[in-house]
C-alpha cells in the first residue's frame, strides 16, 4: 500500500533528537511560555524573514488572533467585511466569524486553485477591510496583484500560510512575509508539523506583535494583569522544541516534495486528467499535489484497488457545510466544480521516487 501521508515515517527520522528535547524540557521544569518557545519564535521569524513570530495553540487561533488584534488596535470593527476564497479549509472562514467579522466569499482560479483576482475585484464593497488569501496546497496566491489591490482600496492583507511553510516568490521572499501578517499551522500533516497542535503568527508590525502576544495569553503580558480580553492559545515548550528540530530539515523536505511533484507533472499523461498549473516551482511548497478528473470517484477507487491511497481536499466547500448554512446560496461555480473533481496524490518528504512512478503508471492506465 502506498500511503497518502505517512506521518509516522516522517517523524521517526527525528526520534533521537526528539528524545533529547524531551529530556531537556523535562529537566527544565518549564512547560509553557519558556525558553524553547522563545528560541523557536526567533528561528521561525528568521526563517520567514520577518521581524516577529508569535507561537499559538493552532492555525485557526493564529488567524483569529490576528483579526481580533486588528479590532483592538482600532484598524477593524466588528461586522467589517473580509474577502476569503470560497475554496479552502473551513478554518479560514471560521476565524473570520470567530472575530465577529463578515466573510465575503470569492471564487478561485480553476487551474491554480487560489483566490481569483477578477472575482476579488468584483466583491470589494465600501465595507471591505481585509483580504485573506490562502496559499492553497502550498502555492502562493497572486500576492503582487493582491497587495496592489489592497493598497488602492486601503485594505489589510493577512496570509493564510497554513499549507505553505517555505514557499517563496521569485525574489526569495517567503510565505509569512508577503503581507501585513500571516498565520501558520503546525498540525502534524503540514509541511512543518508538530507532534500535536501548534500554530504561529508572523509579521513585521511592532504593534500587532505586542497585541497578539498579549491576546494569546489571556490578554496579559504581566502575570495576573489582564489588559485585554484575550484567549488561551500558546505553543507549548515540547512542541516548540520539536518544531526547532524539524525546521532545520524543512528546506530539504520541501525540495524532495518538489522533485516528486516534477515527476508527476512530467509523467502524468492521460486525457481524463488535468494537472495543476504551477506558476513557478519556487512559489510552491507542494503541501499537496492535486489533479482534477471528471470521473474522480472512479479514479480514486481504481487507485485504491491498485494499492494507492488518495485524499479529497475538499469534498464539501465551506459555504455548503451545515455549520455555515447561512452562506449556502453563495454563487461559487469554480469552487463547487473543484469539490467534485479534485484528487490529492501521495506526496511527502519520505515518499520514494519508485512509489511516485507506480502512482504515475496507475494513473496513466486509468
Ligand atoms: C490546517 C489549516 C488551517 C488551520 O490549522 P489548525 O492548526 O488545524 O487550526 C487553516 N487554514 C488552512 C488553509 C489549513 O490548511
Amino acid at each position: 500500500m502506498i500511503k497518502f501521508l505517512d506521518v509516522r515515517a516522517i517523524n521517526v527520522r527525528f526520534e533521537e533528537a526528539f528524545n533529547g528535547k524531551l529530556k531537556q524540557v523535562l529537566d527544565s521544569g518549564s512547560f509553557i511560555m519558556g525558553s524553547a518557545l522563545e528560541q523557536f519564535e526567533k528561528e521561525y521569524a528568521q526563517y520567514c524573514g520577518t521581524s516577529y513570530c508569535v507561537g499559538t495553540g493552532n492555525g485557526l487561533d493564529a488567524l483569529t488572533l490576528i483579526l481580533k488584534a486588528y479590532i483592538k488596535m482600532g484598524k477593524l470593527k466588528e461586522g467589517d467585511e473580509v474577502l476569503v476564497p470560497g475554496f479552502t479549509f473551513v478554518a479560514t472562514i471560521m476565524s473570520v466569524i470567530q472575530a465577529n467579522l463578515k466573510p465575503v466569499f470569492v471564487d478561485v482560479n480553476p487551474y491554480t486553485y487560489n483566490i481569483s483576482v477578477d472575482d476579488l475585484k468584483k466583491k470589494i464593497s465600501p465595507e471591505t477591510r481585509v483580504i485573506i488569501p490562502v496559499h492553497l496546497y502550498g502555492q502562493l496566491a497572486a500576492m503582487n496583484t493582491i497587495n496592489q489591490i489592497a493598497k488602492t482600496n486601503n485594505l489589510l492583507v493577512v496570509e493564510d500560510a497554513a499549507q505553505a511553510h517555505g514557499a517563496h516568490d521569485r525574489y526569495g521572499i517567503k510565505a509569512g512575509n508577503l503581507a501585513d501578517a500571516a498565520a501558520f499551522s503546525f498540525y502534524p500533516a503540514k509541511n512543518l508539523g508538530a507532534l500535536g497542535d501548534g500554530g504561529a503568527i508572523t509579521t513585521n508590525d511592532d504593534h500587532l506583535n505586542s497585541v497578539v502576544r498579549e491576546l494569546r495569553n489571556y490578554g496579559s503580558s504581566e502575570k495576573y494583569r489582564n489588559n485585554l480580553f484575550g484567549m488561551n492559545s500558546r505553543l507549548d515548550e515540547l512542541q516548540a522544541s520539536f518544531l526547532s528540530v524539524k525546521l532545520a530539515e524543512l528546506d530539504n523536505d520541501n525540495h524532495h516534495r518538489s522533485e516528486l511533484a516534477q515527476r508527476y507533472l512530467k509523467g502524468i499523461k492521460n486525457d481524463k486528467i488535468t494537472i495543476p498549473l504551477i506558476n513557478n516551482l519556487g512559489d510552491h511548497a507542494f503541501h499537496t499535489f492535486v489533479i482534477q478528473c471528471e470521473q474522480r470517484d472512479q479514479l480514486q477507487q481504481y487507485l485504491l484497488n491498485n494499492g494507492i491511497q488518495t485524499v479529497i481536499h475538499y469534498p464539501i466547500p465551506p459555504h455548503k457545510q451545515r455549520a455555515l448554512k447561512v452562506y449556502r446560496n453563495e454563487h461559487l461555480p469554480v469552487t463547487d466544480k473543484l469539490c467534485d473533481t479534485v484528487l490529492s496524490l501521495p506526496i511527502s518528504p519520505v515518499l520514494s521516487y519508485e512509489d511516485v512512478e507506480n502512482v504515475i503508471t496507475a494513473i496513466n492506465n486509468f
